[in-house]
């Protein structure tokens, strides 16, 4: 069967690049929404954990619950309704309406909008978003915004934290009105985070990063981070083919001159990318990417039992015109994750 390696060892190096950047293993929030990005969500808690990561982030409550034990304190992203709540719990608050589906007493991180214009209350709602909440009985742990450009050379990443700046004085003086304490501000992913010198937020959100990426314009000074997981498919079967014959749907790659060629058990079932004949893919060993890649598998110019299909996905992300989030993401969470 297929199968998804997660090297433990390049995980900590980026893990231990990224503590040092943000200042400490407590400013680090591991962000492992969809199934960590493809990487494994218990696997990769664990690991994280192992490391010493006290808090992670995660999209709905049923993610929250599968890693509970191995965090402090897990901030789920985008859950409207619950059914269970634990203190370990911080739930975003994406609008002024989902105040009244919060559970009573719960924790709160208020998401303001400073430029995304996604989720989150403006910055003038600030007071009746607490004053709604405290009626509620709820704990307002955290405030936090998003960048929309912190990726690229452009003045939209000063301009929102000139917005969050501001965001921060205004809870500070609600809540000396109100004798509340001070909850905890964060604004940065991990582009963000690698274009602060000093980094002096409480924690930053970290997730592509984490799994050995990151998206920035070249102009800027980044780590050296190392890829987390690799891609490997079995051999179903070998045949020599004959300068002339064609290969899988379309019959779009013809054999130029007798090959042996192998089928292996990855495809766009599995969340492969579906690469056709246009794009002219090798594998880390020079292996070709004979014809179309089917829903369960792909041929190579190879007799190997066991290929590793990619180990880096920024040429694939290049190939496909995509980002290296949407290729690890899509991989089916049915594919064996073994760390080694
Ligand atoms: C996904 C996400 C992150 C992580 O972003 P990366 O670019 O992967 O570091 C941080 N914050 C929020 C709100 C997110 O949705």
């Amino acid at each position: 069967m297929a199968k998804i390696l997660i090297s433990k060892e390049n995980l900590f190096h980026n893990l231990e690049l990224i503590s040092n950047h943000a200042g400490s293993k407590e400013k680090v929030a591991v962000v492992l929404k969809d199934n960590a990005y493809g990487h494994g969500l218990l696997e990769i808690a664990k690991l994280a954990s192992e490391f010493g990561i006290k808090k992670a982030v995660v999209r709905t409550l049923d993610e929250a619950l599968i890693i509970k034990q191995f965090f402090d304190d897990i901030l789920i992203l985008s859950q409207r309704t619950f059914n269970t709540y634990s203190h370990t719990f911080h739930i975003a608050l994406n609008s002024l309406e989902d105040i009244n589906n919060l559970p009573m007493g719960c924790k709160v991180h208020i998401k303001v909008d400073t430029g995304m214009h996604r989720n989150g209350i403006l910055p003038k709602e600030l007071k009746e978003a607490i004053l709604g909440l405290l009626k509620r009985n709820i704990i307002i742990s955290g405030i936090f915004t998003h960048h929309r450009n912190a990726d690229c050379l452009a003045t939209d990443f000063f301009w929102q934290s000139s917005v969050f700046r501001q965001v921060k004085e205004d809870v500070k003086s609600i809540c000396e009105e109100l004798s509340l304490a001070i909850p905890s501000f964060h604004s940065c992913n991990s582009s963000a985070l690698f274009r602060h010198n000093n980094f002096n937020e409480d924690f930053a959100r970290v997730g592509i990063a984490t799994y050995g990426y990151i998206e920035n314009d070249s102009t800027f000074n980044l780590p050296n981070l190392k890829p987390v997981l690799s891609l490997w498919a079995k051999k179903i079967s070998s045949r020599e083919l004959k300068k002339g014959q064609c290969i899988g749907y379309g019959a779009t790659y013809k054999v130029k001159e007798d090959m042996q060629v192998s089928t292996y058990d990855v495809g766009y079932g599995d969340g492969f990318l579906r690469l056709n004949e246009n794009q002219d893919y090798s594998t880390p060993k020079g292996y070709k990417i004979l014809g179309r890649v089917s829903m369960d598998s792909i041929s190579l110019n190879s007799s190997d039992e066991e290929v590793c299909i990619f180990e880096d996905v920024r040429e694939l992300a290049k190939l496909q015109n995509t980002i290296s989030y949407e290729i690890t993401t899509t991989l089916s969470k049915d594919i064996k994750r073994v760390v080694i």
